[in-house]
């Protein structure tokens, strides 16, 4: 139910619904910080002074004590992995009132996700999978994509709170839907960010520009995310800000192997592309995903670099 078509009343009612969000990582401090915009805002994090100074930043209100969350009508979170949402989910729920809808960004397994739902279905809370795309600059801006997977009526209930944090709501299936989709884009962002590297140290190494060759790409039918924002915005100035894990997005390619394996396909680009992306993991501890791209370099030889 988009905002603008609610009544005055209705408005009311929505503005006041409390929102609580758990999780403040490169993801979860962006998004808070806009709901904060709309609602009253309850931010609760593992490491509680990151909450605190949420608190000061952007007028959520920090709690300690994850129970103190439960009085929230909706609870989101955004953590690593569907492995933290069910332990906190496990501790949360039987604190949570009947009714109460749980908004899950993180980018998980679907067969977790649909433990989770059901785990919280005891409890009447209903569970939605609601990953994102946009990265910290999309989440900043309010302007992520959202995936949803889970119940039709759930999401029309929540739609006003999504729409704080997303440009785009995709009603995508049923619970765990929403992180197969997940899992399949970064799967496809992993594939292309390593052909890229291939493709353009292979050129470097022949004498051709990476600029030049981006150029090209920028209007013609190899171009992807890769090639015309990663590499030219945080490769080529050897930038590499520290946006999104290089251990994550392994982890999401990984779980597109099991959506593959899931539904009987043999996938052997993305089974390569997992082997890569998971020794790349590895190999560069506590990288940002696009650091993958000094495997290749290392490998070729060369630096895909405009500071020459
Ligand atoms: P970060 O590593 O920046 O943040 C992780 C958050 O989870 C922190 O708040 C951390 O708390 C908390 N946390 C970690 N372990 C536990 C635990 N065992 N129990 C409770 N809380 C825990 O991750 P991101 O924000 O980058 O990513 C979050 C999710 O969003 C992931 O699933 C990721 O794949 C996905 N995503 C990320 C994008 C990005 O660009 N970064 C883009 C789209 C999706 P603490 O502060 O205590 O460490």
């Amino acid at each position: 139910m988009p905002t603008s078509d609610a009544t005055p009343a209705a408005g009311d009612a929505l503005t006041r619904t409390e929102v609580a969000f758990i999780g403040l990582g490169a993801m979860g401090r962006p998004m808070a910080a806009n709901l904060a915009g709309r609602f009253p805002t309850l931010v609760y994090n593992r490491t509680t002074s990151v909450a605190t100074q949420h608190a000061a930043a952007h007028g959520t209100t920090a709690v300690a004590d994850l129970a103190e969350v439960a009085r929230a009508q909706v609870v989101c979170s955004c953590l690593p992995t569907d492995v933290e949402v069910a332990a906190v989910a496990g501790a949360l729920g039987p604190a949570l009132s009947p009714g109460t809808v749980w908004i899950d960004h993180t980018s998980g397994d679907p067969a977790g996700a649909r433990d989770i739902a059901q785990l919280l279905a005891g409890y009447d809370v209903g569970y939605l999978d609601a990953p994102v795309s946009g990265g910290t600059d999309g989440a900043a801006r309010g302007a992520l994509t959202t995936m949803v997977g889970g119940d039709a009526e759930d999401l029309a209930a929540v739609r006003h709170v999504l729409d704080a944090v997303a440009a785009r709501v995709v009603h995508v299936g049923q619970v765990g839907a929403g992180m197969a989709v997940k899992a399949v884009n970064n799967a496809l962002l992993a594939t292309s960010l390593w052909a890229a590297a291939e493709g353009l140290t292979a050129l470097a190494a022949q004498g051709v520009a990476p600029e030049a060759a981006l150029e090209v790409i920028a209007s013609s039918s190899g171009r992807s995310f890769a090639t015309e924002t990663l590499i030219p915005d945080r490769v080529l100035d050897r930038s590499f800000p520290h946006t999104f894990a290089l251990a994550l997005l392994a982890k999401d390619v990984r779980l597109a192997g099991s959506v593959l394996a899931g539904a009987g396909v043999d996938g052997p680009v993305l089974q390569l592309v997992e082997q890569l992306t998971g020794a790349a993991a590895i190999e560069l501890e506590g990288a940002d995903h696009v650091e993958l791209v000094r495997v290749v370099e290392r490998a070729v030889g060369v630096e895909l670099s405009s500071l020459q």
